[in-house]
Parts: C-alpha cells; sequence; structure tokens
C-alpha cells in the first residue's frame, strides 16, 4: 500500500502558513463580515452588547468544533468589537508555570487572550487558570519547604477565549469556569460558497457562482480548507488559463488534486475501503482501526470523522465505527448488507 503523505494532504484542516501570510488578511474583521454559524454569532453579539453596556469585559468564552472552523477568527472579532488587544497562544506552547504567569501579568485591563487548543495545557498550568480566571488574581509560591509560602497577586480583568476539538476532552474544573461555551458547525456548501466569493474578492480573483459552490462543495464543511483549494485552483486557473475560476476549471484542478466531488481525498477512500473489505462495514473500535490505517485515533475522530458522520458515510456505535451503505456507492462497493449494527 503506498504511504499516504499527512503532512501534505491538500484538504487537511490544519493551518500550515504559506502564500505569503494571506490567511491573515482572509480573516474577517468583524462579526458581520463572518458567515454562517449564526446560532454562536447570535449569543456572541448580545454578550457583547450586554458586557458593554456594563462596562465590563466580556466572561471567558470556550469555542470548541474541529479544526479550521474559524475559532482563532472568532476571537479576533471578539477583541476587535470590544477594542481591545487580542493575544494568542496554544496549549502545547505553555510549558511552564512561570510562562503562563508572565503572560496573565502582562495583559492590558480588558485583553482576550486566546489559547488554542488549550486541552492541551499540561495539568499543573491549568491549576494558574483558575484563580486567574475566577477572582482575576495569580496565587505564587515563595521559597521553599517549611518557609514557603503563597501570595497573591491581582492581574487586570482580561476575557480567556479557550479552543479545543471537543468539549469533553477539557477536565471539569477548567470547562466549568467558562461562563460561554459555544459549539462551532460545519459549513453547507453554500456558506462556504459565500466565503470563497469573499475571499476570491480580497485576493483579486475572478470567480462565477458554479465555480465557487464546485469548490464548496470539495471542502468538508470547512472554511480554512476551502480558502486553500481557491487558492490552489486559482494557481491552476492562472497557468491553464485566463485566470478564472469556472466550474469547469474548479472541477479539473480539484480532480487533478484527487478531490472527489464530497471533497474525499486518497486517506477517507482508504479508511472507508478498510472498514469495508477488513472488517465488514464494521463495527471497528477507533483504535483497532487507527492502527490499520497508520493514523493516530485523536485525529481520526477529530479531523476525518466529523465530516464523514455529516455526509452520512459512517456512523459511530457503541460498538465501534460502521460505513453505511451510501459510502459503498460512492466508492462502488457492492452493499450486502450489515451482520450487526
Ligand atoms: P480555527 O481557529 O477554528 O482552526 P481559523 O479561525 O484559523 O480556524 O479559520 C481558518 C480560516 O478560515 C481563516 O483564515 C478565515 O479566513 C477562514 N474563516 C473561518 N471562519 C470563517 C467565516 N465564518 N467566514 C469567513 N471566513 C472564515
Amino acid at each position: 500500500m503506498p504511504e499516504f503523505d499527512y503532512e501534505n494532504r491538500i484538504v487537511s484542516p490544519e493551518y500550515e502558513g504559506g502564500d505569503g501570510d494571506v490567511e491573515v488578511s482572509l480573516r474577517p474583521k468583524t462579526l458581520d463580515e463572518y458567515i454562517g454559524q449564526d446560532k454562536a454569532k447570535e449569543n456572541l453579539a448580545i454578550y457583547m452588547e450586554a458586557a458593554r453596556q456594563r462596562g465590563e469585559c466580556l466572561d471567558h468564552v470556550l469555542l470548541y468544533g474541529p479544526p479550521g472552523l474559524g475559532k482563532t477568527t472568532l476571537a479576533g472579532i471578539v477583541a476587535n468589537e470590544m477594542g481591545v488587544n487580542l493575544r494568542v497562544t496554544s496549549g502545547p506552547a505553555i510549558e511552564k508555570q512561570g510562562d503562563l504567569a508572565a503572560l496573565l501579568s502582562n495583559l492590558a485591563p480588558g485583553d482576550v487572550l486566546f489559547i488554542d487548543e488549550i486541552h492541551r495545557l499540561p495539568r499543573n498550568v491549568e491549576e494558574v487558570l483558575y484563580p486567574a480566571m475566577e477572582d482575576f488574581a495569580l496565587d505564587i509560591i515563595i521559597g521553599k519547604g517549611p518557609a514557603a509560602r503563597s501570595i497573591r497577586l491581582d492581574i487586570p480583568r482580561f476575557t480567556l477565549i479557550g479552543a479545543t476539538t471537543r468539549s469533553g476532552q477539557l477536565a471539569a474544573p477548567l470547562r466549568d469556569r467558562f461562563g460561554v461555551l459555544l459549539r462551532l458547525e460545519l459549513y453547507t456548501p453554500e456558506q462556504l460558497a459565500a466565503i470563497i466569493h469573499r475571499s476570491a474578492g480580497l485576493l483579486d480573483v475572478a470567480i462565477d457562482r458554479a465555480g465557487a459552490l464546485e469548490i464548496a462543495s470539495r471542502s468538508r464543511g470547512t472554511p480554512r480548507i476551502a480558502n486553500r483549494l481557491l487558492k490552489r485552483v486559482r494557481d491552476f486557473a492562472q497557468v491553464k488559463g485566463d485566470g478564472a475560476v469556472t466550474e469547469a476549471m474548479a472541477r479539473a484542478a480539484l480532480d487533478r488534486f484527487e478531490i472527489d466531488e464530497l471533497g474525499l481525498d486518497d486517506f477517507d477512500r482508504r479508511m472507508l475501503t478498510t472498514i469495508i473489505r477488513t472488517y465488514g462495514g464494521g463495527p471497528v473500535g477507533l483504535e483497532t482501526l487507527a492502527a490499520a490505517v497508520g493514523e493516530e485515533a485523536v485525529t481520526i475522530e477529530d479531523v476525518y470523522e466529523p465530516y464523514l458522520m455529516q455526509i452520512g458515510f459512517l456512523t459511530r456505535t457503541p460498538r465501534g465505527r460502521c460505513v453505511t451503505q451510501a459510502a459503498y456507492d460512492h466508492l462502488g462497493i457492492p452493499f450486502a448488507g450489515q451482520m450487526t449494527l
């Protein structure tokens, strides 16, 4: 079986830079520019307005959902709309208690601190967050042994925005300290087409409605993938055509990248085919599946599965993952019925 190149997966929802940091300029700056996620947006708008009226900072917010759906973007919008600074860091980047203490004590009043992958904060660092979130204070231990004592340092009031792929990954004491929990959903093709139109405008790319929808329907419900595919199709259109992104141009480019009309790539097809051929269509346990396809279980769960479940190709049962008849049909494999569900 040929090795799949995970690092360069074109439909990966992970941010990997490039394109002269165009990614940054594609980020909407206001809630009005932020397309979709209506429920989360409405709630945020109300909470921000209420906080503004009271002259307070927004309560701590936990955003959860698969990567690439706009969590960092939303944090930037909150900071922008509240007229404060945004500080961005991530769970794995903070190794020591002192790192977080330094970050917190350098905030200006009202600032937004965004911690991506907050579930990956080391446990002892996480403990620094509890008094910081609740009482806007740091408990510092001075000295060692019997002479050690704890002093409390006040820090400015701030808004913590945490991002994680699943809220269940967070320890309960941390989760409970967030006043606002917002779940981000995968986007519909129409919403993604609107995002692609907006991005094409910013990148100065000519695109028609059908071209945008073609890219949208292969973007796995994820704006980051939609923007990336748009840039790759733009390159293709520039070299192979007159630069305009039409439906035919988008289709030709995406077919060449081996992303099928539902946005599945080689890895998705290989995973579904493995469940079908090796495990009779399922149920198969997550760990077993991960070993069979050579990918980490959490990546399968957070990155691949949400979209395959949304399009109805995969179901989770208490006994494991099952492939549905729709996936058999899509892959052109005869469906003989499943033994158990
Ligand atoms: P996350 O933090 O969830 O991984 P990001 O906030 O980095 O995702 O978003 C990825 C990219 O997708 C951003 O560059 C942004 O341009 C785009 N994007 C995300 N959500 C939206 C949206 N609702 N409207 C327009 N563009 C969006």
